[in-house]
């Protein structure tokens, strides 16, 4: 399903922890981009056995960076390899504005696994000619194919990695390589139609191929395993993944892995099958992975899978906090502030798992996401489930890295607000994600005969706020505090100015100048934060925007009386929600969540360009090392957060880079 995608330019938001800052966050920064580095808490604590597993697994997630930088666009390697050449045999002097604009080249395509911008899908270009690239490489022996130069500096050649455009071939107007060149649209949707599987338990045909015209100008099928296209990385991943089975936590697991090695050997789509069956039954082991052709984004036709992997392990002190909450579901359900008819009599709380990401590869990296819901064949999660869960080290290294930003200085009101933050802040933010995801979604319940999509477009924005605001409600009750979830009763105060501002005011620097609010979760944050301001005691106000030279804030007044408006905006979404209430949706929706106040986004916006904060982020990995005893057992594992970003990848593609130029 849909992978949590992360622009958080705004991560200074949900920033603070008690802890000293003394591990490195922010490691470098270039164009749009941050890179930071995450921590990997409780690396240490693992069983040795455990440890093991990680590091083979990690292996099998680096050896795969180079099917990803093909699959982006089939001159990506050979782009990839001449930068690196000149970069590393340069003739001249580097302390150049030419050289450090061909360094800030590179370091985009890194970031972009190509060079496409990792986003925008839209091809950059660099700030270095052609005549001076040429010359450098001529003068420092590095040969390259002479395709690549318009495809670098023509800003007509391969514009977009995907196109979208109507009236464009999807297909051939994609840079992306998941179609050979000649393919068109009409050609791939034939050939997929051709061959769709519509069985119960379907194959999901298309996912690890690539189709292209042979000789006769037929299509045909080129299938990414060993012995064929990609085989070369493959034959890596699969060695790991056997030297992995050996530290397997428990047969489930080994099932797993068997099924993916398998199927990586032979390309066959039913032994893909079985391993996301294997995959998503395995919930007891503590280590776990991602690790092949995932999700279909990329992919024009969104058909065939993009490479990504990812190795992490369960959180316990985490996945012990989600699961205090879900054990009081019950109690939640009964004590909210909703009418009787619409609560649920007997209510059951999700407990969420919590990983710690521990290597991040392929299109997981250096952007990740920060939540993972696999498997993505519907037949398969009805039957056997899902495996949803969130990161918590990544997102803590967001908000860790964001500290000192400026951020909060320039939008919270006082110093008081900002402390209260600091202190409190990310516990508020993680307590009310968990609320939401493991009670507030389940709570309640549907009048009998009100259907499912009877709010229609507006059901997702008002099932967010059902959600949010049941989080809110919550989150000062003195239940977290009993359950020890929080420290005291004052912590729930940086949620809820964190709510308010950016439900109404911050949130905005992620909307272009005239447009309107669009996505759900944003509507909904805007719609709860704008008609609590509207609801208020106009004599006196619990919340309000105050002006201070020319600058606005967010001012609380009165806490306590937050938190029963918040309880009555429950109330009155609950009802909607529970009498299918379509009309009143739409008039909640109209009113407060999608326009935005044109003044105040104005000002908004330029107050954080002044902060000059890069709207992307991304991660470099930590370094595993093998300890070995004479006979090559691996005896411990040693984990290294020095490495920097530009070391980083030159180490990656001199050890980890099997396939050639060409595929
Ligand atoms: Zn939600």
């Amino acid at each position: 399903m849909k992978k949590i995608a992360i622009i958080l330019a705004i991560a200074g938001l949900f920033c603070a922890c008690q802890k000293q800052k003394t591990f490195q966050y922010n490691v470098d920064k270039f164009y749009d981009l941050e890179i930071l580095r995450y921590d990997v808490p409780e690396f240490d604590q693992l069983t040795l056995q455990q440890k093991q597993l990680i590091y083979c697994l990690s292996e099998a997630a680096l050896w795969g960076r180079d099917i990803l930088f093909d699959q982006n666009g089939r001159y990506n390697l050979r782009i990839r390899r001449a930068l690196e050449s000149l970069y590393l045999n340069y003739p001249y002097d580097k302390n150049t504005d030419e050289f450090a604009a061909f360094e800030r080249y590179l370091k985009r395509v890194w970031f972009s696994n190509g060079i496409h911008h990792h986003y925008s899908e839209d091809k950059f270009l660099p700030e270095f000619t052609q005549e001076w690239f040429v010359a450098a490489c001529e003068k420092a022996g590095v040969e390259y194919d002479e395709n690549i130069l318009p495809v670098i500096f023509d800003p007509a050649v391969m514009p977009k990695r995907m196109t979208q455009q109507d009236g464009v071939d999807l297909v051939a107007g994609s840079a992306g390589n998941y179609y050979g060149e000649g393919v068109t649209q009409a050609e791939a949707e034939a050939w997929y139609a051709a061959h769709k599987d519509n069985s119960p338990e379907p194959l999901w045909i298309g996912l690890n191929s690539k189709l292209v015209k042979n000789e006769q100008g037929e299509i045909e099928e080129q299938v990414y395993k060993v012995g064929g296209l990609y085989g070369a990385a493959l034959e890596k991943i699969v060695f790991w993944l056997k030297e992995a089975l050996k530290y397997a936590e428990n047969d489930a697991q080994k099932l797993a892995i068997e099924k993916m090695i398998a199927f990586n050997e032979t390309g066959d789509l039913k032994l893909f099958n079985e391993y996301c069956i294997a995959w998503v039954k395995d919930l007891e082991s503590r280590v776990d992975y991602v690790n092949g052709f995932t999700e279909t984004y990329s992919d024009p036709l969104g058909i065939t899978g993009t490479w990504e992997s990812m190795v992490n392990f369960k959180d316990l002190n985490a996945t012990h906090r989600t699961q205090l909450i879900s054990d009081n579901a019950q109690w939640f359900e009964d004590n909210s502030p909703t009418a009787k008819e619409y609560k649920k009599e007997e209510v059951k709380g999700v407990s969420a798992k919590v990983i710690t990401a521990a290597m991040l590869a392929g299109d997981c990296y250096p952007a990740t996401p920060i939540g993972i819901n696999l498997p993505n064949a519907n037949w398969i999660r009805k039957e056997y489930g899902s495996k949803s869960v969130t990161i918590d080290n990544l997102m803590h290294a967001y908000n860790e890295a964001a500290k000192g930003n400026g951020f909060n200085e320039e939008f919270m009101i006082d110093d008081e607000i900002c402390a209260l933050y600091d202190q409190y802040g990310a516990i508020c933010n993680d307590l009310h994600t968990d609320l939401h995801e493991c009670v507030g979604h389940g709570s309640g319940k549907l009048k009998p005969g009100v259907s499912k999509d009877a709010l229609k477009e507006h059901a997702s924005t008002i099932e967010e706020a059902r959600a949010d605001l049941f989080g809110l409600y919550y989150l000062a009750d003195p239940k977290l505090v009993e359950l020890g979830l929080l420290p005291n009763m004052d912590a729930y105060k940086a949620g809820y100015y964190q709510q308010m501002m950016n439900g109404a005011m911050t949130q905005l620097v992620r909307i272009e100048p005239g447009k309107d609010i669009e996505e759900a979760h944003m509507r909904n944050r805007q719609l709860i934060a704008n008609w609590v301001l509207a609801n208020v005691d106009p004599k006196n106000p619990e919340v309000e925007i105050i002006e201070r030279d020319g600058k606005h804030f967010m001012q609380i007044n009165d806490y306590e009386g937050l938190r029963r408006l918040y309880g009555q905006l429950l109330a009155i979404i609950q009802g909607i929600t529970s009498e299918g209430d379509y009309e009143t949706a739409k008039d909640f929706v109209e009113a407060y969540a999608v326009k935005v106040n044109q003044d105040l986004h104005k000002e908004i916006r330029e107050r954080y360009q002044k902060l000059n904060l890069a709207p992307y982020k991304g991660f470099v990995n930590p370094v595993y090392t093998a300890v070995k005893d004479k006979d090559g057992n691996i005896t411990d594992v040693k984990i290294d957060f020095t490495e920097g970003y530009v070391d980083q990848h030159l180490r990656y593609s001199r050890d980890y880079s099997p396939l050639p130029s060409v595929n």
